[in-house]
């Protein structure tokens, strides 16, 4: 296909969406708290989920139509069998290619991120004690992930680290996390976290922006603390702290939407897309594909429904209300 000039990923706000996030499983080698219930979740049937040849054909009209960068996630990316594959086909495309791993895994695939040209990666890692470590994930992976966080840093990766905040649980560790950065050149990222089926979300497991920028500001001095610049589409606000190598971050999707820049579309692993993350609705892109029909009459539909805000949930008094989003779990949305 040569490259349509319709804009059919521009939603009715003018926000262009070149940024696709697909999800290659529901399945994960851990068991987060936040992401997933404890009896886990109905994983759709084995045909009902993309090929992978399935998977490029709907990146490649997804490119066609605009989108520059590409991100692989789940569940976790690298479980699937043939995400090496995945990796290489997708890295033939005129993209930015990365990916949202929880690290456990990605010592496996270091030459292969190299040959695939990716230079970032996003590792999830919610707290530096190994016990708090295992209570979240429900799984035995703390020193495993650390070390692979050290390798890719040494093998010339820009790693970012996602770490979920909870009240009570690991929001004493902001501070260490943050020191983390001095010596390793990583990019700390701090997420509020966000209500998803299953999850127990309450606002008062939340820590907000403003309580992480406090307890920044109780433990930095004024003049050590700098404000970093952001680019239009980010969903963070940077800091760094003089001279440390890395930096730090805090995304607020809950205190402090960054909607107005959203440049984001998601595709499920069983090929359904979502227009925003709190989205409760999805369009089935599979089921057509297989049939031979044009898909994109349906993804430009789906950028056309996009809501300004959260999926209509402007305040967060609307957000609070809404029990679970009648949304799926993050784990099988591809966070
Ligand atoms: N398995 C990979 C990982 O953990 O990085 C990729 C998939 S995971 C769903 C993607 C990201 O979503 C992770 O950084 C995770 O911390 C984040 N996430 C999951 N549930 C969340 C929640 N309830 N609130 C905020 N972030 C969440
Ligand atoms: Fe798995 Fe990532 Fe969800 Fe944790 S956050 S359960 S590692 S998909």
């Amino acid at each position: 296909m040569t490259k349509s000039n319709a804009n059919i990923l521009t939603d009715i706000f003018g926000r262009k969406h070149n940024y696709l996030r697909i999800s290659l499983t529901e399945r994960c080698n851990l068991r987060c708290t936040y992401c997933m219930p404890a009896d886990g979740i109905q994983l759709s049937p084995k045909s009902h989920i993309m090929t992978y040849e399935e998977i490029y054909t709907i990146a490649k009209e997804f490119v066609d139509n605009g989108v520059t960068k590409i991100r692989l996630t789940g569940g976790e990316p690298l479980v699937r069998k043939d995400a090496a594959l995945i990796m290489e086909k997708l890295a033939s495309l005129p993209i930015q290619l990365t990916l949202t791993t929880n690290g456990v895994i990605v010592d496996k695939f270091i030459d292969h991120f190299k040959k695939c040209g990716i230079k970032t990666l996003n590792v999830s890692l919610d707290s530096l004690d190994t016990s708090k470590n295992k209570e979240i994930t429900r799984r035995s992976y703390f020193e495993k992930v650390y070390q692979n966080i050290i390798l890719l840093v040494n093998e010339g990766f820009q790693v970012k680290v996602n770490c979920v905040l909870m009240k009570g649980f690991n929001d004493n560790e902001i501070i260490d996390f943050i020191n983390l950065s001095k010596e390793l050149p990583i990019h700390v990222r701090f997420i509020e976290f966000m209500p998803f089926d299953g999850n127990q979300w309450n606002m008062d497991k939340l820590v907000s922006l403003k309580e992480i920028l406090s307890e920044v500001h109780s433990n930095f001095k004024e003049n050590e603390i700098i404000k970093l610049k952001d680019a239009p589409n980010d969903t963070t606000k940077s800091y760094q702290i003089t001279g440390y190598k890395g930096t730090f971050a805090i995304i607020s999707s809950v205190t402090n939407p960054f909607c107005d820049g959203c440049n984001r579309i998601r595709l499920t692993a069983n090929g359904q897309i979502k227009n925003c993350l709190f989205s409760s609705t999805e369009s089935d892109l599979l089921t057509p594909l297989r049939a031979g029909k044009s898909i994109a009459p349906i993804i430009q539909k789906t950028i056309q429904a996009k809501l300004k805000i959260r999926n209509g949930m402007d305040t967060l008094d609307k957000f609070k209300q809404v029990d679970g989003h009648n949304n799926r779990s993050m784990i099988a949305i591809g966070g």
